[in-house]
C-alpha cells in the first residue's frame, strides 16, 4: 500500500527514494515497473533510440581499480583501430539507419589523439551528410578539447562518475594523483556549459555500497541537472585490484541485476524527461536484461558496431556478451528484443532528450 502511495506523488522525497530502492516484494517491484513504463510512454515515448557503439581503441592511460583495460592490465593485447576501419563501421550504422554512434575508447589526452578524434568527427559528418549524432565516451579532458571535439560535430557526451560516494571513489581508483572525483565533476560541467548534452552512470552492486548510496547517486543526477544515463550493475574482472579482492565477496547475479533495474526504473520516476540507456552489462548478468530494462523505463540502447576483430579485446568486464556477434546479428536481435517489449526502434533518428531542450529554455 505504502508503495502505490509513493508512486501517486508528484515529487519523491530522499525518503520515499530510499524506501522504493528497498522494497523487494515483487508486487510492490512490479508497481515501480509499471510507474515508470507509465512515465517513459508519457514524457519520452515508446520509441527506442539506438547508438551504434564503436570501441575503436582499449589503450589507456588510467588505471581504474575495477576495469578490465587498466594501463596496468598485463594480459590485454592493445589494438587502436585505423580511420578506415573506424569510417567503415560508421558508415555501416548510417547505412542501417541507426541514427546515431558513439565513439568509445581507453582515455588519452595527448595531442595526436585529440587530432584523431578530431578529424574522425568530421569525416563522419561528412560521410552521412550531416545525418548521424555523434556521442563521445572518451574520458576527462580539458576544456579546449573538449570544445574542439563539440566544434567538429559531436554534440552528446557521456562521462560517468561510477559512484557519488567520495569516499567509494577513492577505494575504486587509485590514489596517484590521476584519479580525481572532483575533476570529473568539473568536466561534466565544462562540457554542460560548452552545449554538449550531458550524460553519467554510475556502477550498480559494488563491493561497499549501500541503498543510501544509490539514492545519492540519484539525487546527485538531480543536482547535476543531466540529461542522459547510462548505468549497469558492477561486474568483475578478474585480473583487477577490485577482481581479486572481492571475487568472493559481490552480491548474486539476480541482487544485482534487481537493483540494476530499480535505479532505471527510479531513475525514470524521479527525473522523468532524460535519455537512459539499457546497457550491455545488464545483459551480461541477465538474458533478458536489456528488455528489463526498456521495461522499467530506459529508452537507448547501444548495440556493439565495432568491427569483429577488435570486439573481443574491448573487455571492460568478464563475460561481456555479444562479442562473437557481428553487427548485422546484433541488429536481428535486438530487434526482436525491442520488439518483445512492445516498444518500437526509432530508425534514422537522433533520439535527443527532451531534458535538454527544456533546459536550454529555462
Ligand atoms: S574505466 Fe575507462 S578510464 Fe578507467 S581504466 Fe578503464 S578505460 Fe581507462
Amino acid at each position: 500500500m505504502k508503495t502505490a502511495e509513493i508512486l501517486n506523488k508528484e515529487k519523491l522525497t530522499r525518503e520515499d527514494l530510499l524506501y522504493l530502492m528497498n522494497t523487494e516484494d515483487p508486487k510492490d517491484l512490479n508497481l515501480i515497473y509499471e510507474k515508470a513504463y507509465e512515465i517513459k510512454e508519457k514524457e519520452v515515448g515508446k520509441k527506442v533510440f539506438y547508438r551504434g557503439l564503436i570501441e575503436f581503441s582499449n589503450n589507456c592511460i588510467k588505471d581504474c581499480n575495477y576495469c578490465g583495460i587498466r594501463r596496468s592490465s598485463g594480459n590485454v593485447e592493445r589494438f587502436f583501430m585505423d580511420k578506415k576501419d573506424i569510417l567503415e563501421s560508421a558508415r555501416w550504422i548510417y547505412e542501417n539507419n541507426y541514427g546515431s554512434l558513439v565513439l568509445q575508447s581507453g582515455e588519452r589526452q595527448d595531442e595526436e589523439f585529440i587530432l584523431f578524434v578530431e578529424d574522425v568527427i568530421k569525416e563522419i559528418k561528412e560521410l552521412s551528410g550531416g545525418k548521424l549524432g555523434i556521442t563521445l565516451s572518451l574520458g576527462e579532458q580539458n576544456r579546449e578539447t573538449y570544445k574542439r571535439w563539440f566544434d567538429a560535430g559531436a554534440h552528446r557526451y557521456l562521462l560517468r562518475v561510477e559512484t557519488s560516494n567520495k569516499e567509494l571513489y577513492k577505494k575504486m581508483h587509485p590514489q596517484d594523483g590521476k584519479h580525481n572525483f572532483e575533476n570529473r565533476i568539473i568536466c561534466l560541467k565544462e562540457l554542460r556549459n560548452i552545449g554538449f548534452q550531458v550524460g553519467t552512470g554510475v556502477m550498480i552492486g559494488l563491493p561497499g555500497q549501500s541503498t543510501e548510496d544509490l539514492v545519492e547517486d540519484l539525487l546527485f543526477y538531480e543536482k547535476l541537472d543531466v540529461d542522459m544515463i547510462g548505468m549497469g550493475p558492477y561486474i568483475i574482472s578478474d585480473e583487477t585490484p577490485m577482481g581479486e579482492e572481492y571475487r568472493d565477496k559481490v552480491m548474486s547475479k539476480e541482487k544485482r541485476v534487481s537493483l540494476g533495474l530499480k535505479m532505471i526504473a527510479l531513475s525514470r520516476i524521479y527525473l522523468k524527461d532524460i535519455n537512459i540507456a539499457a546497457t550491455t552489462a545488464l545483459q551480461g548478468l541477465d538474458p533478458l536484461g536489456r528488455e528489463k530494462g526498456l521495461k522499467a523505463g530506459a529508452n537507448v540502447l547501444m548495440p556493439i558496431t565495432t568491427k569483429d576483430e577488435y570486439r573481443a579485446k574491448y573487455q571492460l568486464y568478464n563475460d561481456k556478451p555479444c562479442i562473437d556477434d557481428t553487427a548485422d546479428q546484433c541488429k536481428g536481435c535486438l530487434a526482436g528484443r525491442v520488439k518483445s517489449v512492445g516498444d518500437e526502434i526509432a530508425y534514422g533518428e537522433w533520439g535527443d532528450s527532451p531534458h535538454f531542450f527544456k533546459r536550454k529554455n529555462r
